[in-house]
Parts: structure tokens; C-alpha cells; sequence
């Protein structure tokens, strides 16, 4: 289990994938624009905002949820075909871009004997790009499926972010 987003972690990942059969879709998961974030919020706030994303696609239905590394996750939908796992996706995006984070505004830089500023709370929020591949009963291999995940996750991306695309 990863310890900041308290998901199964990228082994637990390729222990589930191996030990998959038959029908599956899975879904590439990448928050948009997290290095910005960090760059204007600090990297706590992306931290605390890393573990508010992590649980919304926990409750994805049908899905189970893993962090595959940095700011990138994956959603397993095992017997699940990619159109089913598309519209479970997608109310994850929603939900995820409805939510939001309390943080610790960036603190202004004080000069020299200036006093302390009141830490101020700011109300932030991210969105997500998704990718989707299936398998179903050809023989494709898991990693083949993952490759096209990725492929669809990059389709998101370029067509403008804050999406699901499938295949
Ligand atoms: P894109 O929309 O294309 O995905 O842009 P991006 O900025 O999200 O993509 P990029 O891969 O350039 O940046 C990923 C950022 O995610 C950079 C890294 O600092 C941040 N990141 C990765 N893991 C963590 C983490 O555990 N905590 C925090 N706070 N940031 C992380
Ligand atoms: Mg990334
Ligand atoms: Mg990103």
C-alpha cells in the first residue's frame, strides 16, 4: 500500500494484473497540469490534493483503484467492457473536478521585520485526463492493454485535458 495515497502501489498493481483472466478494461489515470499546482501551491497542497483524487476513484464503481506512480493511477474493471468503464470514468472526472480541498495558502514573502501574516485557507481543486483500453477474449497481453491505455490517456491530453477517451 502506498503511504501518501493510501492505495495498493504499483506491485500490488502488477500482482492483480497477472492474475487476471478473460474480459477486463483498465483505465490510465494522470491529474492535468500537477506540476503548475505544485509551482503555485507547494508541494503539500499537491500532496493533500494527490490523496483527495486518490479517494474519489476509489469509489469508481466496478473498479478497483491503484497508484501507479507520481500523479498517475490506474483503475482495474475486471469482467468489465471498455463502453461500461467509460461512463464509471467519467462520473469519477466529475466528481473529482467538483471537489474540493481546503489548503494553506502560499505564504506571501515577508520582509525583514515585517510581521507574520495570518496563515490564509484557500479552496483548491485539479482535474484528470483517463484513458481507456479493454481486453476482451483475444490474446492480448496485459502489458499490450496498458500500452493502449496510455495511448488513449495521451489522446486526452492533447485533445485539451479535464477528459475520458476509450481505445
Ligand atoms: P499534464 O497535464 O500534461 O499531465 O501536466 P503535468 O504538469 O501534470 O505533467 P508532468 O509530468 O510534467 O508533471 C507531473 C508533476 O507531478 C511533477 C511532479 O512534481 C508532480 N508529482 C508527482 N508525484 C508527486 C507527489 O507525490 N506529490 C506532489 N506534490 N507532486 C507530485
Ligand atoms: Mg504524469
Ligand atoms: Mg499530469
Amino acid at each position: 500500500v502506498d503511504a501518501l495515497s493510501r492505495l495498493p502501489n504499483r506491485r500490488a498493481l502488477d500482482e492483480a494484473l497477472s492474475r487476471m483472466s478473460g474480459t477486463f478494461a483498465i483505465a490510465m489515470i494522470d491529474i492535468d497540469h500537477f506540476k503548475q499546482f505544485n509551482d503555485t501551491h507547494g508541494h503539500d497542497a499537491g500532496d493533500k490534493v494527490l490523496y483527495a483524487v486518490a479517494q474519489q476513484l476509489r469509489q469508481t464503481s466496478g473498479a478497483r483503484a491503484f497508484r501507479y506512480g507520481g500523479e498517475e493511477f490506474c483503475l482495474v474493471f475486471p469482467g468489465w467492457r471498455a463502453r461500461d468503464a467509460e461512463g464509471a470514468c467519467e462520473e469519477t472526472r466529475k466528481r473529482v473536478e467538483s471537489t474540493r480541498v481546503r489548503i494553506r495558502s502560499a505564504p506571501a514573502k515577508r520582509r525583514q521585520g515585517q510581521a507574520v501574516r495570518k496563515i490564509d485557507a484557500a479552496d483548491v481543486h485539479v482535474t484528470i485526463s483517463i484513458g481507456i483500453a479493454m481486453r476482451d477474449a483475444r490474446s492480448e497481453t496485459v502489458g499490450e492493454v496498458l500500452k493502449t491505455a496510455d495511448q488513449a490517456l495521451y489522446r486526452a491530453k492533447s485533445k485539451g485535458r479535464n477528459r475520458v477517451v476509450s481505445k
